[in-house]
């Protein structure tokens, strides 16, 4: 464990409201209980969502997996609670005695309601990432696929404007409901935030229902980094090979998402034995109580536990997760 802890290595694939602390999400919700202005149906939706994560997700499909955040979107749907979400987070993987990592792209999909703007949003997180030096953290806007076109389009043109101003907004990444949306109505977004200097990662081929119209689609938007990548069809692998397009490994997500059976079966193994740019994530360690440590001990482990990766190509990969990181 000394010498995982050691490693300088970056976090590059971790969503903000699947990684706030449960302590940190207890006190907020602890704070919205005492509000005068909580409803009775969120009352109980945070309520059960809070049950959930104390007692430990039990997944039976990946779409399980989106239906906790309602909950944690309304203890953070306030700038303050946002922000005060956004310490812990920050604390968690680069506080501390045994720091998590030595670099973190956190990732967030902007949300607006009565209490903000999406630029607000956007802001509240940015001010505290910003507390760090630029090569310990820096801020990835995601955009859902569920979005609307226009919203999405308001996403991309707040990341512009903030990182022409020179704030340290990095990337755009596509996450949310593999099977949602309407891909080609996002090219235009991408192709603007890539025009600008930001890098593209999308998550892509998560499910074995994505199609190849969609994964081929994705890629057509040139990113350099690809979170999950289990399903691809032999022409998108023959793509991401030729062009060495990173790849966001997500261990523990994808065992407990349940699109992968087993850790032998991860497509990590293939990436590995080609040498293919990866980087070791956690995704969202608040449901799936994992820790970027518990990710690299699970490559050094022996199998059955882990994947019996030596001491030697773990280091490099550690350097390489640095490596990947966007500008
Ligand atoms: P947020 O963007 O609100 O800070 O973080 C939570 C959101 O990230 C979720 O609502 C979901 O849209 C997205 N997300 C988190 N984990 C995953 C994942 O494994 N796959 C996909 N496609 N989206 C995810």
């Amino acid at each position: 464990i000394n010498f995982l802890q050691s490693l300088p290595k970056a976090e590059l694939h971790a969503h903000l409201n699947g990684s706030i602390p449960l302590s940190c999400l207890q006190e907020l919700a602890a704070q919205h209980a005492s509000g005068s202005q909580a409803t009775e149906f969120q009352s109980d939706l945070i309520r059960d969502g809070i049950d959930k994560l104390q007692k430990g997700v039990d997944l039976v499909e990946i779409h399980d997996f989106f239906k906790l955040f309602p909950a944690i979107y309304a203890l953070t749907s306030t700038p303050d609670a946002l922000a005060f979400a956004t310490r812990a987070v920050l604390r968690e993987f680069l506080d501390g005695e045994n720091p998590q990592c030595s670099y973190l792209e956190i990732r967030t999909t902007p949300r607006r309601n009565e209490n903000m703007t999406r630029r607000q949003y956007i802001e509240a997180v940015l001010a505290e990432v910003e507390k760090y030096d630029s090569d310990q953290a820096a801020l990835i806007v995601s955009l859902d696929r569920r979005m609307g076109t226009e919203d999405a389009a308001e996403c991309v043109d707040v990341a512009i404007d903030l990182r022409h101003q020179g704030r340290r907004v990095v990337g755009i990444d596509l996450c949310g409901d593999p099977m949602a949306g309407n891909m080609a109505e996002f090219e235009t977004h991408f192709r603007r935030a890539r025009e600008s200097g930001l890098g593209i990662t999308l998550h892509i081929a998560e499910t074995a229902a994505n199609s190849s119209v969609d994964t081929s689609q994705l890629l057509s938007f040139q990113p350099q980094r690809l979170g999950h990548a289990t399903f691809l069809d032999e022409a998108a692998k023959k793509v991401v090979s030729d062009k060495r397009i990173c790849v966001e490994i997500c261990l523990t997500s994808n065992i407990l998402c349940k699109t992968v059976p087993l850790l032998d079966d991860h497509h990590i193994v293939e990436l590995l034995k080609n040498g293919h740019p990866i980087a070791i994530c956690t995704d969202d360690i608040l449901p799936f109580r994992n820790s970027l440590i518990g990710e690299y001990a699970l490559l050094l482990a022996q199998p059955p536990l882990g994947l019996g990766v030596t001491e030697d190509k773990v280091q490099k990969l550690a350097e390489m997760s640095l490596q990947n990181r966007f500008k």
